[in-house]
């Protein structure tokens, strides 16, 4: 069965990079009834905070990106990497070192000098014990000096690295803490993991991790380094193109579901599909389909593919979502004649709108009461001549039944008697109904206010 995990280190929020990959990994295990693993990388201790971790999975929560099982810590399992370690150094495949930092540095002075390799060659590594220092030590892999290291990287293809360019690295430190590199290994190990997908910043790390499943003579997870994600303009990505934390993003407004489509498409890809749901993603994930170079964040595809999970959400489900939104739009108390305003109106607010936060905006006519205020542009478009040809059409729509078919057609009718385009009509009939000149249709919010109201509406233009 396929296990993955994300395994971020708590030390910020949770960024846009880090969400690609927990999301890759989740849709790689949840299309094939595999799991998804979460791992909190807590061991460095001054720069890992719980309020990180809380970002984190705060993030993760609000993507949608459930995981199974309990959340490890990786700190909480320092005894066992350590005895991992001391396990190595019983079988003969690691051993204590007992090189002091100044006969290192010495060690690399001379090397340079000679040019040499300034790689740590440590005295201590075939010593006989008997020969040991009641001093501290650390535990060293011995990494063996021919051959190579390869990895088989299902993006990065076949990457070789020479067994003499990698030193014997530290397991241990001499205070009994492991490392990282050692950590990473046998809790992937012990977690069962199958698939390990991440940034390809730890491409370096996988052939020193391998070194460590070889002793230990554990299976090696099938591995994917994912190209890391540039700024639009193919440098590294700052915060104004995008580096933010997805925090930001649930902030901003934009849905979940859209957020996870364009993350999907940032780095991966289906064939020419922009616009999927999950199922799909799910369904069509693969390490295939990861691209070789980095993927550049685009706002502007973002927001497009947020718009269309926005236009295919149901009605009820984005008057849920948008609740969180209200307070920061200052409607924290909607009356209930808002509110089902706001539910009629929900057919044709969603058709355009690219966030939550652009949903409640275009709401507002269906959430102003008569007697409007108007705009700036509103107000200009209510010019005298505006007001007579509305006073005109009031009777017209007095005695229209209030279906879109008639209203269309009366609508039509006036403009063409008038000698006018209903377009001219559009603007003024804009600033009576909404007090805006931006708004959905001039029918659609017909329907939704209702004949009374925008009778009202349209005659308190006309005065
Ligand atoms: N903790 C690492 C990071 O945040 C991830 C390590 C890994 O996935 O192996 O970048």
């Amino acid at each position: 069965p396929v296990v993955t995990r994300f395994a971020p280190s708590p030390t910020g929020f949770l960024h846009i990079g880090g969400a690609r990959t927990a999301l890759f990994n989740w849709l790689y295990a949840r299309g094939r009834g595999g799991q998804f693993l979460l791992r909190i990388e807590d061991t460095d201790r001054a720069r890992s905070t719980p309020e990180a971790t809380d970002a984190i999975l705060k993030g993760l929560d609000w993507l949608g990106l459930d995981h199974d099982g309990e959340v490890v810590s990786q700190f909480d399992r320092a005894g066992r990497h350590a005895e991992v370690a001391r396990s190595l150094l019983d079988k003969g495949a690691a051993y204590k070192c007992f090189s002091t930092q100044d006969e290192i540095s010495a060690f690399r002075e001379q090397a340079k000098e000679e040019g040499r390799s300034t790689l740590f060659q440590s005295p201590w590594r075939d010593a006989d014990p008997a020969t040991f220092p009641d001093a501290p030590y650390v535990i060293r892999l011995k990494t063996p000096t021919e051959g190579e290291t390869v990895i088989e990287d299902e993006v990065q293809g076949r990457v070789v690295i020479r067994n003499d360019q990698l030193d014997d690295m530290i397991l241990l430190r001499s205070d009994g803490t492991p490392v990282y590199m050692l950590a990473v290994v046998v809790d992937d190990h012990d977690m069962g993991v199958t698939h390990v997908i991440r940034g390809d910043d730890h491409l370096n790390n996988a052939a020193r991790q391998m070194g460590i499943y070889t002793a230990m003579g554990w299976d090696v997870p099938v591995w994917a380094h994912i190209p890391l994600i540039h700024g639009p303009d193919g440098k590294k990505l700052s915060k104004r193109h995008g580096a933010l934390g997805v925090d930001e993003y649930q902030k901003m407004g934009y849905p979940a579901a859209g957020m996870r489509n364009y993350l999907a498409r940032l780095g991966w890809s289906h064939g020419d599909d922009e616009f999927f749901t999950d199922a799909q993603a799910t369904e069509w994930f693969d390490l295939g389909g990861i691209g070789k170079s980095p993927a550049r964040f685009d706002f502007k595809k973002l927001e497009n593919l947020c718009g269309q999970h926005i236009a295919i959400a149901d009605d009820a489900a984005l008057l849920q979502e948008i609740e969180a939104y209200l307070e920061a739009a200052g409607l924290a108390d909607l009356t209930e004649t808002q509110r089902s305003g706001m539910a009629r109106a929900m057919y044709c607010l969603k058709d355009r709108a690219k966030t939550f936060l652009e949903l409640i905006e275009k709401a507002h006519f269906a959430l102003a009461s008569a007697p409007l205020e108007m705009d700036e542009k509103a107000a200009a478009a209510l010019d005298p001549v505006s007001r007579g040809i509305l006073a005109a059409l009031t009777p017209h729509l007095q005695s229209a039944s209030w279906s879109r078919e008639e209203l269309e057609g009366v609508m039509a009718a006036f403009a063409e008697a008038q000698g006018t385009k209903f377009g001219k009509l559009a603007g003024p009939m804009r600033a009576a109904l909404a007090g805006r000149s931006v708004t959905p249709s001039v029918f659609d919010m017909m329907l939704v206010l209702g004949k009374e109201e925008s009778l009202l509406r349209i005659e308190q233009a006309a005065a």
